[in-house]
């Protein structure tokens, strides 16, 4: 009964322009743009179906964690985001993903929601700029989805983002988007200070009474200039995520994404599949939003789809880290990445310049890949979602992992009495063939 519960409340609730956006542009067109994805990769060629653009750093937060120049006002021109988007459509994609930094923060954001009426865009804010006036603009375009990012109530929101009464903020924006009728969506990346808060049935039928339409949970990762380890969450508690998802899905009527996991509960990394890849702040192509490094950016004459498709950089990204490992390689193997920026000669994009510090700084640990633990999707829609549009793509057909002898670290680590506080880092993962690791414990 959960489908036809979520239909009435969406079909009730969200204005029809926006619906039809969605259905179309989002839902039809982005199917089509996955197949495009399948037909391209089967003739060797990558170029993502799925891709995020961060159109500014500036932001009114300072979270923990945030890997952002946040203090810094680099922000991608609307000519440029016009391009950059043009080309992609040629090429079939249809959907963005747009991040900052603070995306309301970039005065010509709308302008661009405007130009491109035949896309759909998922907007990562935290919603404190959501004006009504805002929200209506944005319910006349129809073509967008704000993802509302909330850490925690009152004490840990303003905590973890760095200032004052930050969750009433939020939640004034989040109001203002369900009732100018958009669909709306709000994010959690789930840490140590907010799993027993935020992952519960009660929060999910919370965000319902508040009439939003779907969650997305996120892993939180210790990465940027301040990382706080100490919110990094255990492979107990990864476990219990991931197991509360499926079991949520089939359970409360309120649609629940993630990228990390396929029908079966398979764990993949969204870069290494190559669905998706991320454009930083200065027209950066990066490898992903957390990987701070680049070779070539979206300035390039050849334009988007031609540099992305030859780019050995995005290409030995994709390869290295599915051969090691289904999860995060920036938390499991951060060693590879130095390799491959070494290999490649790339820049580190960040204005701070200490990215390879930081990457330095991260000891590794388990991310989402947890063999062994493995919970496929209980819910039909999600099965057939994932078994068609969202799965592994085929990335790890040559692996060098050992995955029993991973299954055999996680039970150890599992075995172990939970510890309050840091979460301790564990040996990366085990190699079967010819290379050694650099950093294995
Ligand atoms: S490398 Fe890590 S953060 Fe980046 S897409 Fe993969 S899993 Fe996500």
């Amino acid at each position: 009964m959960i489908v036809p519960q979520m239909l009435f409340r969406t079909l009730r609730s969200a204005d029809p322009r926006c619906l039809w956006k969605f259905a179309w542009n989002f839902g039809w067109k982005g199917m089509l743009s996955v197949e495009r994805f399948k037909r391209r990769i089967k003739r060797g060629e990558y170029f993502p179906p799925f891709l995020y653009l961060s159109i500014l750093n500036t932001c009114n937060l300072r979270c923990q964690g945030c890997w952002v120049d946040v203090e810094s006002k680099d922000a991608i021109d609307l000519d440029a985001l016009n391009r950059t988007i043009l080309d992609a459509k040629r090429h079939g994609n249809s959907f963005f993903g747009i991040l900052g930094g603070e995306p309301f923060m970039h005065p010509q954001l709308l302008d661009l929601l405007a130009a491109h009426p035949d896309c759909y865009f998922q907007i990562f804010t935290n919603g404190q700029l959501i004006t009504e006036k805002t929200a209506n603009r944005l319910r006349e375009l129809g073509n967008s989805t704000p993802l509302i990012s909330i850490e925690g109530r009152e004490m840990v929101s303003d905590e973890r983002r760095g200032k004052k009464d930050v969750f009433a903020r939020t939640l004034r924006g989040l109001e203002n988007s369900v009732k100018a009728g958009l669909l709306t969506g709000v994010a959690t990346s789930v840490c140590r200070s907010n799993i027993e808060e935020l992952l519960t049935e009660d929060w999910l039928r919370e965000l319902i009474r508040r009439g939003v339409h779907y969650a997305w949970y996120h892993g939180y990762r210790p990465v940027g200039p301040k990382p706080n380890f100490d919110l990094a969450l255990s492979p107990e508690q990864l476990v219990r995520i991931r197991r509360f998802v499926v079991e949520m899905r089939a359970t409360v009527p309120i649609a629940i994404i993630d990228a990390y996991y396929d029908h079966d509960g398979q764990a993949l990394c969204p870069m290494s599949t190559g669905i998706s890849h991320h454009i930083g702040p200065k027209g950066d192509i990066e490898p992903c939003p957390i990987i701070q490094f680049a070779v070539e950016d979206i300035h390039d004459r050849r334009g988007l789809f031609e540099t992305m498709r030859s780019s050995a950089f995005l290409k030995d990204f994709r390869e290295l880290s599915a051969r090691h490992t289904r999860g995060c390689v920036v938390m499991e193997r951060p060693d590879l990445i130095r390799e491959i920026v070494l290999k490649h000669g790339a820049r580190d994009t960040t204005t701070r310049g200490t990215a390879m510090a930081e990457l330095d700084a991260i000891t590794p640990r388990f991310s989402q890949w947890l063999p062994g633990e493995e919970v496929p999707e209980k819910h039909w829609m999600y099965r057939l979602a994932k078994k068609y549009w969202f799965h592994d793509f085929n990335a790890y057909r040559n692996v060098a992992f050992d995955a029993e002898a991973r299954a055999r670290q996680l039970r150890d680590e599992l075995a172990q009495p939970v510890l309050n506080g840091a979460t301790p880092p564990v040996p990366a993962p085990e190699l079967v063939g010819d290379s050694q690791p650099r950093c294995s414990g």
